[in-house]
Formats: structure tokens, sequence, C-alpha cells
């Protein structure tokens, strides 16, 4: 067994800082081979464009459970019959060398399976976020990972986008005066009542799960600290529609240097797409902060600007993360780094079960 690399145990906002400051390395033209397990909405209209668009990485298999989806993506992506797999013939994958990274766009309590079995397969794996429903998986699909002496992304593509990353270079380098405050937030009024996201075994939790993890994720690398303290409030107003998961949640924590957070996410209203930093010698911020394009920065000094062209965040995080494959190189978003959001999760929760702060 692989011992766990150290790199691993770095907070994200410290690896990114050292893989930006690798630069680009030579990866001698080579394209890896992603297969797409899910064909629903993220890979159909999201991963798939931006596949086409990378330099480092090319579409060279499907997982689906829908045979019509199969032939639909067969015809469109150019895939013969030898690439195109079901759930029961995922396994296979380890006998298909055209297979290097296998990325898992399934509902959130199917990650832990599939990448234990990707990686038993003996392939890289990029999983969509939150990495697993409960921090236990987490650690298993690291320990799977780790076994294959393969690695294990997570997809969080804020980490690669430039505002993200100016925002990150302010804090880092004290552009405003160090920062004291962040409060950060993303929430959408949620549909269809019969969807997995809204049942506790296929999503794990609700809006803290699916998009609180962005407000969590913005104030862990701009603070570049892991949070020792933290208290949270919940609130339905549908409780038969949130009968299994969360609906609001609002959430305070306290990192070691004394930064402070207050973060809320819910799947109640829409409205809530941004982060804030508060310094010593100004403000800046995004909003909106996570949405796949048209994000906005913005500073309290008009000789900083916060504003860069909009990029594509899933060919940027699909190409960094074959770059760090084929190079060898650091990937800031690690399975460590999913774990950490799934701890502070499950710290939040239990702060709501038991109605006190909860120290990490
Ligand atoms: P979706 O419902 O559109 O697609 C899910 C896919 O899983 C479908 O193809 C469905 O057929 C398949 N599936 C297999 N077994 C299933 C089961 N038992 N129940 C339901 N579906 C099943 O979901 P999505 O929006 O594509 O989300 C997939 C993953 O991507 C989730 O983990 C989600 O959190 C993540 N996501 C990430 C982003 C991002 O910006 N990074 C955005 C949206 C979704």
């Amino acid at each position: 067994m692989m011992t766990r690399r150290p790199f691993l145990r770095t907070t994200a906002a410290s690896a990114l800082a050292t893989c930006l400051a690798r630069g680009q390395g030579d990866t001698g033209g080579r394209k890896l081979g992603w297969a797409l397990v899910g064909l629903g909405s993220l890979s159909t209209h999201q991963i798939a464009p931006a596949l086409a668009k990378t330099k480092h990485a090319r579409l060279a298999a499907i997982v689906t459970g829908t045979p019509s989806k199969a032939e639909d993506w067969k015809k469109r992506h150019q895939l013969d019959d030898a690439h195109i797999y079901d759930y029961e013939s995922f396994d296979r994958i380890a006998d298909d060398p055209e297979i290097d990274v296998v990325y898992i766009v399934l509902p959130n309590g199917m990650h832990a399976e599939y990448t234990i079995r990707a990686a038993k397969a003996g392939k890289h794996v990029f999983c969509e976020k939150p990495m697993a429903n409960t921090a236990a998986e987490c650690r298993e699909m690291i320990a799977a990972c780790e076994d294959a002496g393969k690695r294990l992304g997570v997809a969080y593509r804020c980490q690669f986008e430039p505002h993200h990353r100016e925002a990150i270079r302010f804090a880092r380098e004290k552009v405003f005066g160090p920062v004291r405050h962040l409060n950060a937030a993303f929430g959408f009024r949620i549909g269809d009542p019969n969807q997995w996201r809204l049942k506790k075994d296929l999503a794990g939790g609700g809006a803290l799960m699916d998009v609180g993890v962005y407000a969590l994720q913005a104030c862990r690398y701009l603070s570049g600290e892991e949070p020792v303290e933290i208290i949270a409030q919940e609130t339905k107003t549908d409780p038969k529609k949130f009968k299994e998961v969360d609906e609001t949640i609002v959430w305070s924590m306290k990192f070691p240097s004394g930064i402070t957070a207050s973060c809320q996410t819910t799947y109640a209203y829409g409205g809530m797409n941004r982060f804030e930093a508060i310094c010593d010698q100004g403000r800046f911020g995004m909003d909106p902060a996570y949405s796949y394009g048209g994000l906005k920065g913005w500073t309290s000094r008009e000789d900083v600007p916060l504003s860069f062209p909009q990029i594509d965040h899933f060919s940027a995080e699909i190409d960094a993360f074959s770059k760090a494959i084929l190079d060898g190189g650091e990937f800031g978003p690690e399975g460590e780094d999913g774990l950490r959001d799934l701890e502070i999760v499950e710290a939040i929760y239990r702060s709501i079960r038991e109605g006190r702060a909860v120290r990490l």
C-alpha cells in the first residue's frame, strides 16, 4: 500500500498556491481517456462539451443504465460499442486501455461505490462534489485510491476559476490587509419534489451538501485555514417536501487566526450566490460567485479590480487533473479536501441536532 503523500494533508488553498507556482509542465501532447459515469444533466450539458475543449483529455467511454442514452451518446461523440458500459459491466473497464480516468457524475450516495470500483479497476478517479454522503465514505475512497496507486480528484471547479484564484491571492498577500471576516452564501429554489436531491440515501443531505459546500469551500480557501468551531441553525418552511433533507441552514465558523465566517444555504429561494471578504483596509467579493458563467468580482478599491474573462470551469479542472496525472504534479482539490468538507458538514449537522457549538 502506498503511504499517504504528505501534500495531501495541505489545505486546498496552499495546495492550489503550489500548483500555480509550478506553471505549465510538458505533457508531450498526450490526451488522457476519460470515462463518464452517469449521463444526467451535468454530464450532458456541461461536462461533455467541456471535454471537447480540453488540451489534455478526451471522452473515451461512457457508463449508463439507459440504452437509449447510450445510442444517442455513441452517435454524438463517435464512441464505438467497445467503450459503452452499464452499471453491471462497469468493472470490465479494467480491461479497457483507452480509459485512464473515471469521472463519477452520479447522485452523491453512489460516489463512494463507483470510486472504489474504479480504483479497483486500476483507474484514476475524478469525483463530483460533494465527494460522498459521509466522511467515513470519503476515507474509504481515499484508501481505495491509495491502495491502487491512483489519483483521486474532487470536482471543485471554482478553485480553477480566475476570479476565485485572484481572490485567494488578495487574501494570501493581504492586498486589502488581513482578512477579518468572510460572508458566503449559495442557494436556489429547488423544483421537482421527487428528485434524488431530496432523498437522504442518494443525496446525503439537502442544500448544505449540494450548494452550501461552495460557500464552505470559499471560506476555507480564502482564509487558508480550517475552522475550529462551528455553530449552526436550520429552518424548514416546507417540512413535507424537505422531510428527509435540510432546506435552509445558517452557520458560523471560527478559524485559528481569529477570522470568523457567516454562511447560508437554502433550497427554498434564490438570490444568494456570493462571498465577501472584510479586511483591515477594504473589502472584496463576488456576486454571482458560483455559477457556471457570468461571474462578477468587485473590490472597495478602483485601482485593484477583480475582473477576468469568463472561462469554462469544467474544461479547466479536467485539464488541470489530467496534467497533474501526466506530469506527476499537484492538483488542488484531492480526496483530503473533499473529506475535510464532509467532516465540517457533519459538524454543522451535529451542531443543529445538539443545539450547541461544535469544536473540530
Ligand atoms: P442528474 O439527476 O441530472 O443525473 C444523475 C445521473 O445518475 C442520471 O444520468 C441518472 O440516470 C443516473 N443515476 C444512476 N442511478 C441513479 C439513481 N439510483 N437515482 C438517480 N439517478 C441515478 O444529476 P446531476 O445534476 O447531473 O448531478 C450529478 C452529480 O454532479 C451530483 O453529485 C451533483 O452534486 C454533481 N453536480 C455538480 C455540479 C458542479 O457544478 N460541479 C453541478 C451539478 C451537479
